[in-house]
């Protein structure tokens, strides 16, 4: 008996070969019907013999491609219409699309073959890709996902590639980038005095360039990449001095698993996270330093290939360790547009490697790493956005714009929370620029009329991106404090609405609820009944504002603000600059000098007790320089670092006080600095211990920038081993403000759905 089904399939399942496996699937169960995708997914209508029909559906999920991610088949009977075979339809313009957008994933196997294989059309073509490999968000430039709505729209395709492309059986059926050496795309290199149009050659002489020492400004998916020698002293301490970034560790990308073992130490994890699709940087323990790689740092952050490109650069002899770092000046977002590359990076590089397929948008290197906790993400970009990181079920659409430092934005719409790939500091006109660009690609691809849409933005009035949403033509505008935002963005990728919870956030700084500088807060609640402030680090003064992030020694003379004499007395022991005494008195005098709560300015402060008297040159340096000074160090005493239960106050006095001992003592620096990290989880210990005590809580949530700290989270993990208390850390986003998108879209959704249960009550 002849039945027939309509099947619609949502997930990853646009640009990924699905609509030709599925064609091929019912070939083999002689079944008839059609498939196309549409603005949900893929929608199908197929009959044929029950029992085959039964098969067919169950493989629709079991047997879906390597880049599909299918998260939801629905089945409904349906008339038989009498269809003579099996077809694939063109894509359908469909209403609001909740289809997800796919993203960049690395050159699969098979292309890999081809393009080393001299009988092959695509040898050495560096643009090769099929339907399970290669670009996808860095090309879109809108939805469907079809050629004439991507970069590649302007090359026609071959004879050769085009019968690919038009062949349900064949791997390219329907590969939107698909090109070949006669119809394609190419690389060309700019430079030394030389343009070289072929990309076999241009490859090649890239390669050379990179052994002789030189840099060149490589194209690849979502960016330029300033790439040299990464064992060649000269040439990374050159590209430090032009990129104009004295100490921030650089990334590197070596030839294969292999040589990353000779560089890192690499657990099966970290293996497999190195080699995953997305090909992560992956932040691993050093095996050997690489001069003016990672300065103060006993990490190295390595990647694989991931291009086509990239294996061919390496082929030709590239150095198997090379430098592969944004290329831009320090501090901008990375390069994209070839006229942008050609004049920005003029005084950085050497050479170009150019390729002729443009970049859509602008997509940084994702960043992860294996902490005590597993895999978390430091970075959220290339081969992970525009994937949903959470289900949020509102029954209209949320837009949360996030904070202005490592700012991501998140859509939720159609129960998913899509956030963008991380777009940089947005006190930087371009990263401004893309920022309002992704606003605009998200609202437009997911056809959500901006007048509909309920903006979430920062509770920090002054905020570029808190700006920019009040402008908006939004339904409505909401504030979310950004401290809760950390603590909701764990509990929303948890999908943990209803879990009463400590939430701790350990940040830089945030704006807080009575407009003094936060960051070192205890919360209780949930995200459905709402997260209630309960404690946090006593106040210290940032004397001189903002400029206490930058000189930690300024931060350092805040935390000792109540006792000036006696710290100018210590610092006056201890040899420090000018500029710690000026610190004293502008906290002495209440000049330009504002109360804080940050656990960040903490690590600063302690930082440059122990010897880091310098301004920083990156966010975050001074903390970072104190946990490597204390990595393999003996854990030999904690110090005092009281919780007052009453007040909810932790209080830094005792532990500075001991610190400042123990350093006019004369005691290893290393040792502090481990004793330091201790303390911290120690203090976190007894104040959850209590508060979990006092709310009936046993589910202990952190976040904040603080918490990208490997060390602190490995002391907080065995601290609270056998305690009885959950850990929650962020995974899907990261603990610093990439993640703070996805708690004010969380937040948002349930002061919304609060809403709406009161009305309805009443
Ligand atoms: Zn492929
Ligand atoms: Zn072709
Ligand atoms: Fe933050």
């Amino acid at each position: 008996m002849i039945v027939a089904k309509r099947i619609r399939v949502r997930g990853v399942v646009q640009g990924v070969g699905y609509r030709p496996f599925v064609f091929r699937l019912a070939e083999r169960l002689h079944l008839c019907g059609w498939v196309r995708n549409d603005g949900h997914g893929v929608a199908i209508h197929v009959e044929g013999e029950r029992q085959a029909l039964n098969a067919f559906v169950e493989a629709l999920s079991v047997q879906a491609p390597a880049a599909a991610q299918v998260t939801d088949v629905t089945v409904e009977a349906t008339d038989v219409e009498g269809w003579p075979d099996f077809t694939i339809r063109e894509s359908a313009a469909g209403a609001r699309l909740s289809v997800q957008l796919p993203t960049d994933l690395a050159v699969c196997p098979d292309c890999l073959k081809e393009l080393f294989d001299a009988a092959d059309r695509r040898y050495l073509y560096p643009y090769v890709n099929c339907t399970a490999c290669g670009p996808r968000y860095t090309v879109i430039e809108r939805l469907p996902y079809d050629r004439p709505y991507t970069t590649m729209k302007d090359w026609n395709m071959c004879p050769a590639c085009a019968a690919e492309y038009q062949d349900p059986a064949d791997r390219r059926f329907h590969a939107q980038p698909n090109a070949c050496p006669v119809c394609g795309p190419h690389y060309v290199l700019y430079g030394q005095g030389q343009t070289v149009r072929d990309s076999v050659r241009a490859v090649l002489q890239a390669a050379q360039l990179l052994r002789d020492g030189f840099i060149v400004a490589v194209k690849g998916l979502g960016g330029y990449h300033l790439a040299c020698d990464a064992e060649n002293p000269q040439a990374v301490e050159r590209l430090r001095r032009r990129k104009r970034r004295p100490a921030k560790p650089f990334a590197v990308m070596v030839k294969d698993l292999d040589t990353a073992r000779t560089i890192v130490e690499l657990s099966a994890e970290e293996e497999a996270l190195l080699s995953a699709p997305s090909r992560p940087i992956v932040l691993a323990r050093a095996r050997r330093v690489l001069p003016g790689v990672a300065p103060d740092n006993t990490d190295l952050g390595v990647m694989l290939p991931y291009t086509p490109l990239h294996y061919l650069l390496f082929y030709r002899g590239a150095p198997s360790v090379m430098v592969m770092t944004s290329g831009n000046r320090s501090g901008e977002p990375i390069v994209y547009d070839d006229e942008d590359a050609l004049t920005r990076l003029a005084d950085v590089c050497d050479a170009w490697l150019v390729g002729e397929r443009p970049i859509a948008r602008r997509v940084d290197d994702s960043v992860c790493r294996v902490s005590a906790f597993g895999a978390t993400f430091l970075r959220r970009a290339r081969g992970a956005a525009p994937l949903p990181v959470a289900k949020i079920p509102t029954p209209r659409p949320i837009l949360a714009v996030g904070s202005d430092l490592k700012n991501t934005i998140t859509l939720a719409v159609n129960g998913q929370a899509v956030m963008s790939q991380h777009l940089g500091d947005l006190e930087q006109y371009e990263a401004f620029t893309a920022f309002e660009q992704t606003v605009r690609d998200l609202l437009a691809m997911y056809r959500v009329p901006p007048e509909e849409v309920t903006v979430v933005s920062d509770l920090h009035p002054d905020y570029h991106s808190t700006r920019y949403a009040r402008q908006l033509p939004a339904l409505r505008h909401m504030a979310v404090q950004h401290h809760q935002a950390h603590v909701a963005s764990v509990l929303a990728e948890r999908h943990a609405w209803e879990r009463r919870v400590i939430g701790v956030a350990f940040d830089g700084t945030g704006y807080g609820d009575d407009g003094t500088i936060w960051g070192g807060e205890w919360f209780a609640g949930s995200l459905g009944e709402g997260l209630r402030r309960c404690g946090h680090l006593r106040p210290a003064l940032l004397p001189g504002g903002d400029a206490a992030a930058k000189v930690p020694l300024q931060a350092l003379a805040g935390f000792f603000a109540d006792r000036t004499d006696w710290a100018a007395d210590v610092g006056r022991r201890l040899a420090f600059p000018e500029r710690f005494f000026t610190a004293l008195k502008l906290a002495e005098k209440q000049i330009r000098t504002f109360p804080s709560t940050s656990v960040g300015r903490l690590f600063d402060a302690v930082a440059a007790l122990l010897g880091f008297t310098e301004p920083i040159t990156f966010e975050g340096q001074a903390a970072i320089w104190l946990e490597h000074r204390a990595r393999s160090q003996p854990l030999l005493k904690v110090y005092p670092f009281p919780w007052d239960a009453k007040h909810g106050v932790l209080d830094y006095r005792p532990l500075l006080e001991a610190m400042v001992e123990d350093r006019l003592r004369g005691e290893a620096v290393g040792v502090m600095a481990r004793a330091f990290h201790r303390s911290v989880a120690e203090a976190l210990f007894q104040s959850v211990q209590r508060l979990g005590e006092a709310h009936g809580i046993e589910t202990l949530v952190l976040s904040g920038g603080v918490f990208q700290n490997a060390l602190l989270l490995s002391d907080v993990r065995e601290r609270f081993a056998k305690s009885g208390i959950d850990v929650w850390i962020p995974h899907q986003v990261p603990a610093n403000d990439g993640g703070i998108s996805l708690g004010q879209a969380a937040l948002a959704a349930t002061v919304m759905e609060r809403a709406a249960v009161e009305k309805e009550g009443t």
